[in-house]
């Protein structure tokens, strides 16, 4: 058998030379989307879970994940933020409604304590236990509190479990029955003042043996509950994204009119951490006058402009003063913008360019839209981007907003393009989802830039998102970054390598060759 053949003229090679820096990547020309290109691995010395995912968010917001939900009405609201902020990234809650119901969303993040449910679906006594059957159906609970207008906030009454109206669930009358007649009244009820901590809370529903425990305040209004089952689950967050009050962060969406001046204020004494001024196409005008009102009225907000692709249009937004920018046109799931208007950018393209020129003035990039997987956030992050914007990974979870259907017998979530005819028609939105848009009130036609769809159930945020980022740190891992400040310090020294990838060689990077398959992600 032949000797193995070493060519010494390689012996020089320290490996340099295999692969191709980000710049040389995006500089071959065409715009590149994730999937034309790979990472090739590096050198790893230490454990997927020593990775420091810690990235910034705007100048001043720094999280523990770079993990961020779009402001679009069929993925956050005070539910996706409140799970997201545990698990250490951001909400931002969109726009498509009134200032008031925008404000109470933003209200709700920054009140959440832990264990608290701050509005329970709560009946009155006139309502019927057919009314409970249903709340049984769509939540997936029945334990209601009843109060005399049938509202939180209202005088508490009594309260409907399960063993109230057991026995009577297959009877025909079920509208008939008043749940003043079946409920659990006042004074037999064990409840709690306003103020109670969580571990008194707890102790109290263990003596009891209740599974539901209502606070009231002084005059005995309602104003949230307890839950057993959800103390059970109650687990710590140590990583959760929290204000120098130890509040849950958030961000809240606006556009760039006028009477979204009101919205701000209503925003600004809601606690809002950080707005983004919600635009296709960011380098305007209205937007450039609207960061400098803010900046000089709001001076401790953080705004976030956008959104933007290029060099020019972020030179615009960064001289106006935003502290961060959001990155992406066309690259959407859900969104036709490409199609229709011809204008958008491939977002790989998008993201390396817009951070190149940012990072020199300190201003960090949220990478938004066409984020598919995984794989997708690690390449995001490794072209310059602090953070992504996620709208269809994360629609279909149970923080979303909306209900789950039944087709074909799958459970799904609606998930809407916020530049959809749908989206744009909504009755209660006061013109907002057209502001993303349209800057010309005068437009008389709408023209559709989004579409709206349905997504696969996904299970609860606060289980899907420590899967992205357990899967995030592996990433690193075998790229050799400890951490993503490492991962774009090696990027942009050229350490990092990149590969081009043929359509044959993504069609190979992906499941191929079997006759059927199940793909279970966690
Ligand atoms: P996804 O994560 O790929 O589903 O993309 C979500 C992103 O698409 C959002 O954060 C927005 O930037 C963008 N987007 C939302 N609605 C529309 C639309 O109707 N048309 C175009 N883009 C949209």
């Amino acid at each position: 058998m032949a000797d193995y053949i070493v060519n010494s003229d390689n012996n020089s090679l320290n490996g340099d030379d295999d692969g191709l820096s980000a710049k040389e990547l995006i500089a071959e020309g065409n715009g590149l989307t994730y999937n034309d290109f790979i990472l090739l691995p590096g050198y790893i010395n230490f454990a997927a879970d020593d990775v420091d995912l810690t990235s910034h968010l705007t100048k001043r917001i720094l999280m523990k994940a770079p993990l961020v939900s779009s402001p679009m009405d069929t993925v956050t609201e005070a539910d996706m933020a409140i799970a997201m902020a545990l698990c250490g990234g951001i909400g931002i809650i969109h726009h498509n409604c009134t200032p008031e119901f925008q404000a109470n969303e933003v209200v709700k993040v920054k009140k959440y304590k832990h264990g608290f449910i701050r509005d329970p679906v709560v009946l009155s006594p006139s309502n019927a236990v057919a009314d409970v059957v249903n709340v049984k159906k769509t939540h997936g609970f029945c334990g209601t509190p009843i109060t005399e207008d049938g509202k939180l906030g209202g005088k508490l009454v009594g309260i409907v479990t399960s063993r109230d109206i057991d026995f009577l669930e297959d009877a025909e009358n079920l509208n008939s029955i008043k749940l003043e007649n079946v409920m659990t009244k006042l004074e037999d009820l064990i409840t709690a003042q306003a103020g109670v901590t969580l571990a008194e809370a707890n102790s109290i529903l263990e003596k009891s043996k209740k599974g539901k425990l209502p606070i009231v305040d002084a005059q005995g209004h309602l104003i949230a509950l307890i839950a057993r089952t959800d103390l059970k689950k109650a687990r710590s967050y140590p990583t959760a994204s929290k204000d120098e009050n130890k509040q849950l962060i958030v961000g809240a969406a606006i556009g760039t009119r006028e009477e979204d001046k009101h919205r701000l204020t209503l925003l600004a004494q809601a606690g809002v951490d950080v707005v983004i001024l919600d635009s296709s196409q960011g380098n305007s005008v209205y937007q450039i006058e609207m960061i400098k009102y803010i900046k000089s009225t709001y001076p401790n907000l953080q705004v976030v402009g956008g959104n933007v692709v290029t060099v020019k249009q972020a030179k615009n937004l960064i001289d106006a003063g935003v502290d961060a920018l959001r990155v992406g046109m066309g690259s959407g799931s859900i969104c036709i913008t490409q199609e229709v208007m011809a204008v958008g950018r491939p977002q790989a393209t998008a993201v390396y360019k817009v951070a190149e020129y940012s990072r020199r003035f300190g201003v960090p990039i949220i990478a938004d839209g066409g984020i598919q997987s995984i794989g997708h956030i690690i390449k995001a992050l490794s072209l310059g981007a602090s953070t992504v914007m996620m709208g269809s990974l994360l629609a279909g979870t149970s923080e979303a907003p909306g209900e789950y259907f039944f087709a074909d017998g799958v459970r799904l979530k609606k998930y809407r393009g916020m530049g959809s005819l749908e989206a744009m028609d909504r009755k209660d939105a006061q013109g907002s989802a057209m502001d993303r848009y349209y800057h010309n009130q005068m437009d008389k036609m709408k023209v559709a830039q989004g579409v709206s769809g349905s997504i696969v159930d996904k299970g609860s945020v606060l289980r899907f998102v420590p899967y992205l980022q357990c899967g995030l740190k592996h990433g690193c891992q075998d790229i050799g970054a400890k951490s993503l400040n490492q991962l774009r310090s090696m990027m942009y020294s050229g350490e990092l390598k990149f590969e081009r990838r043929s359509y044959a060689a993504q069609l190979e990077g992906n499941v191929h060759s079997l006759f059927s398959y199940e793909k279970r992600l966690f």
